[in-house]
């Protein structure tokens, strides 16, 4: 069985060949127009995926050394995301799938983060997750657990009631006047400054659930009131700031964690999504899991972030139950894990 994977869903263009579970290829063309703007502007995503697409994907299978007619089928995101990028991963794999003669195969998005443990590399040891597990899934999108009983049965078992984790790093960081997107940056200065510097306000929220527009405002007044006796507190505290703003985020997704982990009673524990690519968060989880006998997935850094590889992965054992596409398949902006 060999999968072509497309990924088209945010600002990444993406494009893997997978092999009976196995990665040949995993091509990620990430858009730099949207930096200027301070967040991904819808309408220049969609003209650079219609940019990339073709040349990624030839670069997938060239590397891959695969011919397009020893394809099985073709996988392609289906949703979450933004329709006008949707619509061009979903369009290319249907004049694909028509020329080549193969089926089609739609990927949840959310379901590729979490399966993405499940990516076999040549020369890699391979030590994949078991079932059933508990992912934490955090991205720019959502911030869930997830309760996964096999590849492709899944259940949300909390998630946030507002902004993701994502969010809360990259308009917290917006808000120093950083570029888009700021987790990446807030991660890189909060190595050098103290974590317990300042304090914010954590969410009181029930049940398994996870809030984080409260500290986005708390984080804003903090830091109004700062600048009202110094003008400069921001470049001075920098670091401070970050490590500070990254350790109140870690605590917050942690809690939730915990419970959840407590409450099952799962030590399966997987990490998955953008947020994951986080050094202070993949320490804090290896601390916990040495400390509560987890065992702890942590993504390597190309499959945290979005790749078409985990779609590819997806699509494998999605054809292996033939669930394939219509051909008048049609995109979603907003979709659950189990749509
Ligand atoms: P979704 O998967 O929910 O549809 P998305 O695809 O936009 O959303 P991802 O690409 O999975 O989200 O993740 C992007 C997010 O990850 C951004 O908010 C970005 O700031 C954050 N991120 C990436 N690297 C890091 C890091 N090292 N530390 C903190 N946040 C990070
Ligand atoms: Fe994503």
């Amino acid at each position: 069985i060999i999968i072509l994977g497309i990924e088209s869903s945010c600002d990444d263009t993406s494009a893997a060949v997978i092999k009976n579970g196995v990665l040949l290829s995993n091509i990620i063309a990430s858009q730099k127009v949207h930096e200027a703007y301070g967040g991904v502007v819808p309408e220049l995503a969609s003209r650079a995926h219609q940019q990339n697409i073709v040349p990624v994907v030839d670069q997938a299978l060239k590397q891959a050394g695969i011919d397009r007619n020893e394809l099985s089928a073709v996988a392609f995101t289906r949703g979450p995301g933004l329709l006008g990028s949707l619509l061009v991963g979903t369009s290319f794999a249907k004049g694909f799938s028509l020329a080549a003669g193969i089926p089609m195969v739609e990927i949840n998005h959310l379901q590729g983060h979490v399966l993405a443990h499940y990516i076999q590399e040549k020369e890699v040891e391979f030590n994949p997750p078991k079932f059933p597990h508990l992912s934490l899934l955090v991205s720019g999108g959502n911030s869930q657990i997830i309760l996964v009983k096999d590849h492709l049965e899944m259940e949300v078992i909390g998630q946030t009631i507002d902004d993701a984790a994502g969010e809360a790093f990259d308009k917290c960081a917006k808000v120093m006047g950083m570029p888009y997107p700021g987790g990446p940056l807030i991660d890189r200065l909060a190595k050098e400054g103290n974590p317990n510097a300042f304090e914010f306000a954590k969410p009181r929220i029930k049940d398994l659930d996870y809030s984080f527009s409260g500290l986005k405002t708390s984080f804003l007044y903090f830091l109004r009131d700062q600048l009202k006796e110094n003008e400069n507190f921001i470049e001075e505290n920098q670091a401070d700031l970050c490590a500070s703003l990254q350790k109140t985020i870690i605590d917050i997704l942690l809690n939730k964690l915990i419970k959840a982990a407590k409450e099952t009673g799962i030590k399966e524990i997987t990490v998955g999504g953008g947020v994951s690519a986080n050094s202070g968060l993949q320490n804090a989880l290896r601390a916990e899991a040495k400390k509560r006998h987890w065992n702890m997935y942590i993504p390597k850094f190309a499959f945290t972030m979005d790749n078409a590889a985990m779609i590819a992965i997806t699509g494998y054992f999605k054809y292996q139950n033939k669930q394939f596409a219509r051909q008048d398949a049609v995109p979603f902006a907003r979709m659950s894990i189990n749509d």
